[in-house]
């Protein structure tokens, strides 16, 4: 169903102490009275921490990536009923990082997507397009292909569990933000690609902006329609920041 979302993507930040550290912060601290889920994003080795301290909050824990095998000879790895059996139900996938970095593919990627809904969990499937893709007005071809490579073969009711983080690689950590205008166009754009090739349906998939969301930025970011919230990075790992950007929304 299509609701607010706040989610902090730490990514290779936090040991253990500060997590702990920053989740009894957060829960003293949380605002109230918004209509918004709050998720954070610890490393593996935080999760089982994330989602005992978290367990009587509203508060939600999705880990940043997963194995889309079952189990067996992935020396390194980690799956999905290891996220599942310490209490995770929601898996960040695709994020550019693991694209560029990890040299994720677009069919390896729908094999996780579909590994994480057969096991019943939600997924926050991360698009978006380099600098030189929106500079040569390529952007929303690149973000077409990333949704219809991984996503597109799914069954409607899969959708569901889908969440679409839009994240310009360019807005990256980089301070530079895309404007509330490019944002909306490209929020509307995903949208109508869904709309186009299942319906109705479109209008209740949550989708959510990423890429230097800041206290500042994020209202403007947050007010757009068919903007439903941010997957923030550096600004979620203080809690003054992330609190703020919880009460933008
Ligand atoms: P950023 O990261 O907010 O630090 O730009 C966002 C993300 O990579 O999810």
């Amino acid at each position: 169903m299509r609701h607010k979302v706040i989610a902090g993507n730490w990514k290779m930040h936090k040991n253990a102490q500060e997590t702990v550290a920053f989740l009894n912060d957060l829960v003293n601290n949380m605002p109230t009275g918004k209509e918004v889920e709050v998720m954070v994003a610890p490393a593996f080795t935080n999760l089982m921490l994330a989602t005992q301290i978290l367990e009587d909050t509203n508060i939600t824990v999705a880990a940043q990536n997963m194995h889309q095998a079952e189990g067996g000879a992935f020396t390194g790895e980690i799956s999905a009923d290891m996220l599942k059996s310490v209490g995770v139900e929601t898996v960040i996938l695709g994020h550019s990082e693991r694209r560029q970095y990890f040299k994720e593919t677009p069919s390896s990627l729908a094999n996780k997507v579909d590994t994480a809904l057969r096991h019943k969990m939600r997924v926050i499937f991360c698009v978006g397009e380099e600098l030189k893709d929106r500079k040569s007005k390529q952007f929303q071809n690149v973000v077409f292909y990333q949704l219809k490579d991984s996503l597109f073969h799914l069954p409607k009711e899969a959708w569901e569990n889908i969440i679409i983080a839009y994240e310009p690689v360019w807005a990256i950590g980089t301070g530079e933000t895309a404007t509330p205008e490019e944002a909306q166009e490209m929020h509307q754009f995903i949208r109508e690609q869904i709309a186009h090739h299942y319906g109705s349906l479109a209008d209740n998939v949550t989708i959510l902006y990423g890429g230097s969301v800041k206290p500042d930025n994020a209202k403007t970011i947050f007010s757009q329609p068919d903007v439903d919230g941010g997957l923030i990075g550096g600004a979620a790992l203080n809690t003054a920041d992330f609190t703020a950007i919880i009460n933008a929304i």
